[in-house]
């Protein structure tokens, strides 16, 4: 157990660190956040930063001796940085053998199949003739009517749809192909969803495990927007999806937190997309609608405390303030329910995370 007083190191200087960081310091931690970033959101909210790059082991030496546990808040950064800590004898939760596995869209989807986990098809790629290949293929599973359809998507490095081109039948393969860079890529099928669902689920290496229900997620531009919680699907299958979350946890052996995103399609099969082995956009909500939010989920996962309960008191509805979004803050503040959660970012840029607002309602 790591116990109240101690230091967390958060690999990552983003929101999600910067939420950590608030509820650690609720129960009494203090958090050292390491960011090659000057004034990021997660450094700007505790006195203790090291401002380096990634690789830099003589900076991640020092955070190591700062530190008495390490964590990330954001899944790119590279596991040799997670594993170099480990081996300064530091824990590091979720363990890094997970950050390999989730920082692989390729790695991810084959652990997925092992584990008896529906996901999309799909085929790596690794050439223009590979990629001509893969796209015969899938069409030939997906049956004769499905066209060409699929995503291809870098294997590494990939989030908010960076890095994916959405194929359509009259897409020019060689420009696709051009446009993801040559680098290594997976192709999956297309899936027609009815709508995506994410579930996050806790579990503190001590034999506790605990999941926030099912939440409804609606995207634009592959950016979460939207978050509905709980998810307006059938009872059945919020439990269905609750116990994939669960069942990949155990698998992971994690310890710490895990969001998982999946697609309902239209035949009400759930299909696992991708897995974040730490707090998640979808996960906002939970700072005003539950008993215990997912940051301080991480915190008593992490330290292996017992875990608090992931029920919800309210309904809610999260929407992320991307961009130029931001500037109505004002309004959400005249907004008497309104919960309006801004991350300290001074430069607004088309595309980025810059705050959200949760509305709370009766629950259902
Ligand atoms: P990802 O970066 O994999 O999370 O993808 C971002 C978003 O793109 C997803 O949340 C979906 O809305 C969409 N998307 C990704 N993969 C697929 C797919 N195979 N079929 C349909 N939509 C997809």
């Amino acid at each position: 157990m790591i116990l109240p007083g101690a230091t967390i190191g958060i690999l990552g200087g983003g929101q999600l660190g910067r939420m950590i960081a608030g509820a650690a310091a609720r129960l009494g931690y203090r958090s050292h956040i390491f960011t090659p970033e000057t004034d990021s959101p997660a450094s700007q909210v505790t006195p203790f930063t090291t401002i380096a790059e990634f690789n830099d082991e003589a900076a991640l030496a020092r955070f190591a001796a700062a530190v008495d546990i390490v964590t990330f808040e954001f899944e790119n950064v590279p596991a040799e940085t997670a594993e170099f800590l480990a081996a300064q004898g530091k824990p590091v939760a979720p363990d890094p053998a997970i950050l390999r596995i989730t920082q692989d869209r390729l790695r991810e989807k084959d652990f997925l199949r092992s584990v008896e986990v529906g996901t999309a098809n799909y085929r790596e790629v690794t050439s223009l003739a590979g990629l001509q290949r893969a796209v015969r293929d899938l069409a030939q599973l997906s049956g004769p009517n499905a066209g060409q359809r699929g995503v291809l998507k870098t294997v590494r490095l990939g989030y908010d749809g960076k890095g994916q081109v959405m194929l359509g039948p009259k897409t020019a393969l060689d420009k696709a192909w051009r446009r993801i860079g040559g680098e290594v890529a997976i192709l999956e099928s297309f899936v027609d969803f009815a709508c995506e669902i994410s579930v996050i689920v806790a579990r503190n290496g001590q034999g506790a495990i605990a999941n926030y229900p099912a939440v409804e997620n609606q995207h634009v531009d592959h950016i979460l927007d939207t978050t509905i919680a709980p998810a307006r699907i059938a009872p059945a299958l919020a439990m269905r999806a609750e116990a994939i979350a669960r069942h990949v946890a155990e698998r992971l052996d994690l310890v710490g937190l895990l969001a998982v995103e999946m697609f309902v399609t239209q035949d009400g099969e759930l299909l696992v997309n991708e897995l974040a082995p730490r707090p998640h956009n979808s996960g906002h909500w939970t700072l005003d609608a539950c008993h215990t939010s997912q940051f301080e989920q991480v915190v008593r996962a992490i330290c292996r405390l017992p875990l608090g309960s992931a029920e919800y008191h309210s309904d809610a509805v999260m929407k992320n303030l991307i961009g130029r979004d931001v500037e109505k803050w004002r309004e959400y503040l005249n907004e008497p329910t309104a919960k309006l959660h801004l991350y300290g970012k001074t430069e607004v840029r088309p595309g980025r995370k810059m705050g959200h607002v949760t509305r709370l309602l009766p629950r259902r």
